[in-house]
């Protein structure tokens, strides 16, 4: 869902999940610190998910979706049973607050809006420079592909890099070159090739250590 929220209407920056907690009980005696975790604490406060002590009166959990720039907010929905439909229910909110024309479910903006990707760039500048005719009616498409594509840029660049993403998959490719069938007792199976790991790599984190040494094989024959 993050993909489909649009930028900040108001400063171009990016929709955020926050959760929170507001009180939905009070325990009825009085000298209870109100003012720290009671009614008295004002507005939900982004990122408070710290669990009550069981004496405090009891909360609900909030979500919105905030801009991470300039804060702009939708209204804190309570979470329920649900989070996903919650989180579902703010993203609908929030691109509801932007000025763009409704979508109706079917639409062709609708499927280009599930569709398309930020890394789908290519694809589209490729399309756009082959098409040689009718742009009276194709103009107004391409308009739209380009829109999706600003938006799905500015919103996932930060939470979903697309860029480790292709290189561990380029890692996968190469493994793959280097893989052999092995057939023990009649059975077929795939057997990757033993990789060097270098002791100096002793300090790097474990997937780091594996893609320093996937990365230190031959590189893959792409013909
Ligand atoms: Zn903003």
């Amino acid at each position: 869902m993050y993909e489909q929220l649009y930028p900040c209407d108001h400063c171009g920056g990016r929709g955020t999940l926050g959760f929170s907690q507001r009180v939905v009980a009070e325990t009825g005696s009085s000298p209870f610190d109100y003012g720290k975790y009671g009614r008295h604490a004002g507005p939900p406060v982004i990122g408070d998910v710290m669990p009550r002590p069981a004496f405090a009166p009891q909360t609900e959990k909030l979500v919105c979706i905030y801009c991470s720039d300039c804060g702009m907010s939708t209204p804190w929905l309570p979470v329920g049973k649900d989070e996903k439909s919650a989180m579902t229910r703010c993203a609908h909110i929030w691109n509801r607050r932007l000025s763009r024309p409704k979508i109706t479910e079917g639409d062709l903006r609708d499927l280009i809006e599930k569709e398309l990707g930020a890394c789908d760039s290519q694809m589209v500048i490729d399309m756009l420079a082959r098409n040689d005719e009718d742009w009276e009616t194709r103009g107004p498409l391409f308009a739209m592909l380009a829109q999706r594509l600003v938006d799905a840029t500015v919103s996932t660049i930060d939470s979903w890099p697309i860029d480790p993403v292709l290189k561990d998959a380029a890692r996968y490719r190469k493994l793959v070159q280097l893989a052999k069938w092995v057939d023990i007792d009649g059975e077929r199976y795939v057997q990757f090739p033993k990789i060097p790991s270098p002791s100096e790599h002793d300090q790097c984190l474990f997937e780091d250590r594996i893609a320093l040494a996937v990365d230190a094989m031959p590189d893959r024959d792409r013909w």
